[in-house]
């Protein structure tokens, strides 16, 4: 079987190339840039890179970005005042939290802090509301960006049967949300289930969001399936540190149709849809200043 190799890169410039005449649409109409407030606790090195990352792509998509770092032993009323204040400013359309947060930090309070209409990470009650019973919403990046991949990879998702392997707040459960909606079949598999290998192995689809490295080999993967590897490991291999995903790729890749690759898959998509998020968030809030309600979409 002729195994296609996702390029992930390739689809995140198409995006981000996509976004950015969007906001060039914006600039034309006098319109201010859309702004992307990061927020960074600590010096976690992985965020940090992730932030980098963020604000780079930004920049490509023409938009402004604010930078707010904070020390790793801020207090929850110093960073729930950045919000404050970032969820006033005008010129902010987007506001994201890198997590994880320091432990003595909550999360949960800080997500149910920012404005849902700036929620560009979609991690907000109110936005989880929405997409769970199918309404427009800002939409966590990382499904978002599994979703992209899939329907340009398969077209119409109708009738297909996904399987996802992990049920977190930020993948798993969004992901069931949005392939839903996509009118497939769902399962969603988790470290409770029984052999999930064999349920895994009915799917046309298969997410794989564990974050145990290369967990999953050929025994999970129907010949034939799509496999989306969400897992992002750092792992040590013959001395030298590497990234690999949740999906064991030279035993999985032979049998699959499609299947994305660690790195350069699942990762530049769920930027470039976070740059897609501020782009909506933007549009959004100029359409409440010019008196037009709709919902995000
Ligand atoms: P999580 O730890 O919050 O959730 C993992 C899920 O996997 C849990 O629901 C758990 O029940 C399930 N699980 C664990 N062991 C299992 C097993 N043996 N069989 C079946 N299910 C099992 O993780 P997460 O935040 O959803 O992230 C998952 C992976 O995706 C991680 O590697 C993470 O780094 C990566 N990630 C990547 C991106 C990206 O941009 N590509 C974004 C977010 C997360």
């Amino acid at each position: 079987m002729s195994t296609r190799v996702i390029d992930g890169k390739r689809l995140a410039d198409n995006l981000i190339r996509e976004v950015s005449e969007q906001v060039q649409h914006l600039l034309d109409a006098d319109l201010p840039a859309p702004g992307l407030a990061v927020v960074l606790v600590g010096e976690d090195p992985a965020s940090a890179v992730y932030v980098r990352n963020k604000i780079k792509r930004a920049r490509e998509a023409g938009m402004r970005s604010i930078e707010k770092r904070l020390s790793e032993d801020c207090t929850q009323e110093t960073l729930e005042a950045i919000i404050e204040e970032l969820n006033q400013r005008e010129d902010v359309h987007g506001i994201l939290v890198q997590l994880p947060l320091p432990k003595h930090l909550s999360a949960e309070r800080v997500i149910r802090l920012i404005a849902p209409q700036k929620d560009v990470d979609g991690f907000h009650p109110h936005n989880v509301g929405l997409l769970a019973t199918g309404q427009a919403s800002l939409i966590p990046c990382t499904p978002l960006g599994c979703l992209e991949i899939l329907q340009r990879e398969l077209g119409d998702l109708s009738g297909k049967h996904a399987v996802i392997v992990g049920r977190s707040n930020i993948v798993g459960k969004p992901m069931a949300n949005l392939l839903l909606q996509a009118n497939c079949t769902i399962t969603v598999v988790h470290s409770k289930t029984h052999q999930a290998n064999l349920l895994a192995r009915q799917a046309d689809i298969l997410v794989a969001a564990v974050g145990q490295p290369e967990l999953i080999d050929e025994s999970w993967v129907k010949p034939g399936a799509v496999v989306i590897d969400v897992g992002i490991n750092a792992v040590e291999q013959a001395g030298k540190r590497k990234l690999v995903g949740d999906v064991n790729f030279s035993k999985v890749a032979p049998f699959a149709k499609a299947i994305t690759p660690v790195p350069g898959g699942v990762g530049p998509m769920t930027i470039a849809c976070l740059m897609k998020n501020t782009l909506v968030a933007a549009q959004y809030a100029r359409d409440q200043a010019n008196g037009l309600h709709h919902t995000l979409s």
